[in-house]
């Protein structure tokens, strides 16, 4: 196993890097930070999880100068992203002096403005946001040395495509250009190939991550059953913090209601909170102020929350590459987690697809006990 020690890091950022608590790069960093650090452009494939931030922020780090000007872009799909990208970019500049600044819409723009103008060595930010301040002329990215699109598959399919487009054009010529996804679409490619010089590919496989680390099984219930299929799953699990996922935002709420009736701590997350209400419910979260989160796919996109140890498909997903994305908010970074799927009879042929796609069965478990539960 290298070390990151081999690479060559300043000491500030190895002395972060440990009291992060990270003892090795995982393989993705291991191929990513000599590539970024000889200052090509690259295309990095690798599922969520896999330590992709810290692949491009120890780089980004390594490169800053002392200057005004804003120095990295990185644009991200969501605000929750956005924030999550930005305080492990904090975390790892904590012993120098580096202002990394989210933007995202839903927050004061007056606030994000009056920060910019103090000064901003990197900004984090979603699409829609950073074309805000590019055309209020608030922020400019004619002097960065790094431009980062992160989860650019969902970037696309959230329809970010124009906005990406403009916000490369001003962006400086000079730059080095990364791009990082758990898919590359035909999309992706163009993309890459318009805006990005021969830029160098690393893939990390998915055997290489996701199978050995996420313990995978599925249940099978009927329709009717469902919601008592899932208490007597978690009674019985020893979860710490788990996402259920359902199909809806409706099916959210009505999840988050009724486990909450039946005494569990959980909160539901889904496109129709506003954002401090998003806010609130992600930091319970993360302070274990609650043991549940319930969200559909867009409103997990990309979250990371230290120890989430289960993902529950309460609807399972209809493709398969939802399937693998959100399995990969559990098991992160070398930690073992467990993703259970519930199926009803209906929905076999949806598990038999993401088997398909994941390239192994997923073993099918009994619910513990009580007759009616399964048929
Ligand atoms: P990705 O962007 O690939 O989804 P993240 O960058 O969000 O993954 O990292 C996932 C989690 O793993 C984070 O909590 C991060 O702090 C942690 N992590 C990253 N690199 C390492 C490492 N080398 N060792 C241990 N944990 C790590
Ligand atoms: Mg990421």
């Amino acid at each position: 196993m290298m070390k990151f020690e081999e690479f060559n890091i300043s000491k500030n950022v190895l002395r972060a890097i440990k009291e992060m608590g990270f003892e090795a790069p995982s393989p993705i960093q291991e191929k990513v930070i000599p590539t970024l650090l000889e200052g090509k452009d690259l295309v990095g494939q690798a599922q969520t999880g896999t330590g992709k931030t810290a692949a491009f922020g120890i780089p980004i780090l390594e490169k800053l100068t002392r200057t005004k000007n804003v120095q990295a872009i990185i644009l991200t799909p969501t605000r929750e992203l956005a924030i999550q990208v930005a305080g492990e970019l904090q975390k790892l500049s904590r012993f120098q002096k580096v202002q990394t600044l989210p933007v995202y819409g839903g927050q004061s723009i007056g606030q994000q403005i009056k920060q910019l103008k103090r000064g901003v060595d990197i900004v984090v930010g979603t699409p829609g946001r950073v074309l805000d301040h590019i055309n209020r002329k608030t922020l400019d990215l004619s002097k960065i040395h790094t431009f980062v699109l992160d989860e650019a598959d969902e970037m696309l399919d959230m329809g970010f495509i124009e906005d990406i487009e403009k916000i490369i054009q001003v962006s400086s010529e000079e730059r080095q250009t990364l791009l990082f996804s758990a898919t590359i679409p035909p999309a992706i490619r163009k993309l890459s190939n318009k805006y990005m010089n021969n830029p160098e590919q690393v893939t990390i496989s998915k055997s290489e991550v996701t199978a050995p680390l996420i313990n995978q099984m599925y249940y099978k219930v009927l329709e009717k059953n469902k919601l008592d299929s899932l208490c007597r799953l978690i009674d019985s699990e020893n979860t710490d913090l788990g996402i259920i996922f359902c199909r809806t935002k409706k099916g959210v709420s009505e999840l988050a209601e009724a486990l909450q009736a039946r005494g569990y701590r959980a909160d539901g997350l889904h496109g129709d909170l506003t954002q401090s209400q998003r806010d609130m419910v992600m930091k319970k979260f993360r302070e274990s102020a609650i043991d549940f989160l319930i969200a559909t796919d867009v409103a997990a996109r990309g979250i990371d929350v230290q120890n989430v140890s289960h993902v529950i498909n309460y609807d399972i997903p209809q493709d398969p590459e939802s399937y693998v994305h959100r399995i990969g908010r559990t098991g992160r970074a070398g930690r073992e987690g467990v993703a259970l799927t519930l199926v009803t009879p209906r929905e076999m042929k949806h598990l038999r697809s993401i088997e398909h796609e994941i390239k192994m069965k997923i073993p099918s478990q009994n619910l513990p006990s009580v007759e009616e539960v399964i048929e």
